[in-house]
């Protein structure tokens, strides 16, 4: 089937107990046995509860998984998958990743024995050469925040599968409507649901999605013993907003494509780093490895001043961290999600002064345009 039919249906049939139409919200931390040593399908929300499963259901569904666990944030997901890892393994990540995921690795998992090494996974021969024996995950992470640079998911699943090693994939930015890495021969698609799949920006929740039954058994047990995952209450909100999904994300594509082909129109804009954009280094990967690009991209003023100046007269546009949410948002990099980078780290990668991340949401394009028209003004 469809995504447009998955994202309503997949795990949601009317609800056994009365019909329901939505799945309800069932909220209670524990569930009765039906004698000593038989409960039902449920016995406790932390290990298991009908309104995360109906959620997960529909997740797995949506990335051609076959099993998905949801968790109390996109981090909690990152937290989780990297306890796969134990004492003495390594693990390769892309060097332009999401700062919280940075901050993990390098605050976390590389003070429990683990090997962490950073390689731009844009160069493959770079990549070869830096997979060692112990090597046991390769994390992606593509698009990219705010650079927007890609990598190619399914050379390098290709490279891991030769070598003997997992590989994992955080969707957020393209949310399964526009990229499916398990297609690609991915492991593991990770996502902050906090973005696009839920899509309102009122929840923070976070999601894994594996075809493999061993890598989802080690998931469940994890899930359940580091207590991260999902509450009842959450699950439904990320249900409802997923009802959407294909609509929003077709709305934030168009939107955003549009917003990128004016702004390097303008002659105050220096750089707008968009994939769609047929002068993206990556172009042609994007055109291949995903069916939309997404809402949220970075240009680059002629200076530092005229970004914040931009920034501050906005009046639709909210200044705002995070993305993903039908309202549009947009904020400085430099100055705000990126600024616990080392500065010499952000300004080594490209995160300047002049640069201006925007999510694009789905209000008219026209009164985007003219907003931010007017704050170059
Ligand atoms: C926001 C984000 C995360 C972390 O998710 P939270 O829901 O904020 O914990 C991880 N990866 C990417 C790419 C993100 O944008």
């Amino acid at each position: 089937m469809h995504l447009e039919t998955l994202a309503i249906h997949a795990g949601q049939p009317p609800d056994p107990a009365h019909g329901a139409v939505m799945p309800p919200i069932y909220q209670t931390s524990t569930f009765a046995f039906k004698a000593v040593g038989q409960p039902g399908e449920f016995d406790y929300t932390r290990s298991g509860n009908p309104t995360r499963k109906a959620l997960e259901e529909c997740l797995a569904a949506l990335e051609g998984g076959a099993h998905a666990f949801s968790f109390a944030s996109g981090m909690a997901a990152v937290s989780v998958a990297l306890a796969l890892l134990e004492s003495g393994d390594h693990v390769l990540v892309h060097d332009d990743l999401y700062g919280g995921t940075y901050r993990y690795l390098t605050g976390v998992t590389a003070n429990l024995g683990v090997g962490v090494d950073f390689v731009n996974m844009r160069d493959l021969d770079a990549l070869q050469a830096a997979i060692r024996p112990n090597t046991r995950l390769l994390w992606t992470e593509t698009p990219t925040n705010p650079l927007m640079n890609l990598q190619d998911l399914e050379a390098i699943a290709d490279i891991a599968r030769a070598r003997g090693v997992r590989t994992i994939t955080d969707n957020t930015f393209a949310s399964p409507c526009n990229q499916r890495p398990l297609d690609l021969g991915i492991d593991i698609s990770l996502h902050s649901m906090t973005k696009y799949i839920n899509g309102h920006s009122d929840v923070i929740a976070g999601a894994l999605i594996v075809r493999d039954d061993a890598i989802a058994e080690r998931l469940k047990f994890l899930q359940n013993a580091t207590g991260t995952a999902l509450s009842p209450f959450d699950s439904f909100l990320v249900l409802r907003g997923i009802k959407t999904l294909p609509l929003r994300v077709e709305a934030h594509n168009a939107n955003a494509l549009a917003m990128a082909h004016w702004l390097r129109e303008q002659p105050q804009v220096a750089q707008v780093l968009h994939p769609g954009l047929p002068e993206h280094p990556q172009h042609q990967l994007a055109q291949r490895q995903m069916r939309g690009v997404g809402g949220t991209f970075s240009f680059r003023m002629k200076s530092g001043e005229a970004a914040v100046r931009l920034l501050n007269r906005v009046r639709l546009h909210t200044l705002a961290e995070s993305l993903g949410g039908v309202e549009s948002l947009i904020e400085h990099p430099f100055a705000m999600t990126h600024a616990s980078m080392p500065e010499e780290v952000r300004r080594a990668v490209g995160i300047t002064e002049e640069m201006i991340r925007i999510s694009v949401g789905i209000e008219h394009i026209d009164d985007l345009i003219a907003d931010l028209a007017q704050a170059m003004a």
